[in-house]
């Protein structure tokens, strides 16, 4: 799915269709029920990012968004030829013509005439997100720090790629509950993000897979930022870093990519009693602990991503998911 480098590299791309006009909206497929004539010889006046949304301002017409989701792209062309998948053209009056093509066709496509307003959080490239603000975000919330990254209503772009190789840069375990990050680990966290963001944004983004799902450029070159991915689709790769094998865990059903070595903390570090088990740091919750002792993990291996079937919780809890409540 494309995140935030993907977005702006396709967006940095479609400048040049600034000032062209909507010669003609044509609809594909019934799914977007986009109102066509409403773009009829409307103006492109801008084309920006938001999140991971597109954002083609169209003057007083207002804002067309178009978010990619899984397997959505915008191609640039000037070819009338018959592109598989299209789900929708924007012909412009310059003789070019937006292609959205989409596969799985989970993508969206809709005219915003009051204007674009979403319930999105901070954008991480812009000079708002500071180690300060991030470190305000993480100090809210339970949530894995991880799932927290991905949380579009609290920072606007990041998904399962970009989130796992900012925990890797920042040495923090994806499962850390963010509100147990120190001021320093968030602002490691922090220089994670814009350091990788920035970085893949150089790269063009990341192209993954070799069907016509990729993520493409509107030019179709591709980013290559897949090249330099340090854990996110490398299990069982050594770590650049420390050499262990990257492991691949499942958070909220999605994939975790992570070095067990160098992003371990002492969240999981336990030791055993006489009366049972008894956690060494004090960060570590009575929830990890439990999950450690009933899964007989030894200290300092990995919570399991989903309970082993014959995993019995403690008197008094119970399993939720991938972790155990009283
Ligand atoms: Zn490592």
């Amino acid at each position: 799915m494309p995140e935030l480098p993907e977005v702006e590299t396709l967006v940095r791309g479609l400048q040049s269709i600034l000032g062209a006009r909507i010669r003609e909206a044509q609809t594909l497929d019934d799914r977007l029920s986009l109102p066509a004539d409403a773009l009829r010889d409307a103006p492109i006046e801008a084309v920006t990012r938001r999140g991971k949304y597109i954002v083609i301002r169209l003057g007083d017409r207002g804002d067309f968004v178009i978010h990619l989701r899984m397997s959505g792209r915008l191609r640039l062309d000037r070819s009338l030829a018959e592109i598989p998948y299209t789900r929708l053209i924007l012909r412009l009056d310059t003789g070019q013509s937006v292609y959205f093509i989409d596969p799985r066709r989970l993508g969206t496509a809709l005219l915003c005439p009051q204007g674009f307003s979403p319930k999105l959080g901070m954008e991480p490239l812009s000079d708002a997100f500071t180690p300060q603000s991030l470190a305000a975000i993480t100090k809210a919330s339970r949530a894995p720090i991880k799932q927290l990254l991905m949380d579009q209503s609290k920072i606007a772009g990041i998904g399962n790629i970009y989130a796992s190789e900012s925990l890797w840069r920042a040495k923090i375990d994806p499962r850390r509950r963010a509100n147990s990050l120190s001021a320093e680990e968030a602002a490691a966290v922090h220089e994670g993000i814009v350091g990788v963001l920035a970085d893949a944004i150089s790269q063009l983004g990341t192209t993954l897979g070799n069907g016509i799902s990729d993520y493409r450029r509107s030019a179709e070159a591709g980013g290559s930022f897949q090249n330099h991915l340090a854990v996110y689709g490398r299990e069982n790769e050594p770590c650049e870093r420390c050499a262990t094998p990257v492991l691949r865990i499942l958070q909220g059903g999605r994939s975790t990519y992570l070095c067990p070595s160098c992003q371990k903390t002492e969240t999981y570090r336990v030791r055993r009693t006489t009366d049972g088990v008894e956690r060494d740091n004090p960060r570590a919750s009575s929830i990890e602990r439990a999950s450690l002792v009933r899964c007989g993990r030894k200290a300092g291996s990995p919570v399991p991503a989903a309970w082993p079937s014959d995993c019995i919780p403690p008197r008094g809890w119970e399993k939720t998911g991938h972790s155990l409540r009283k």
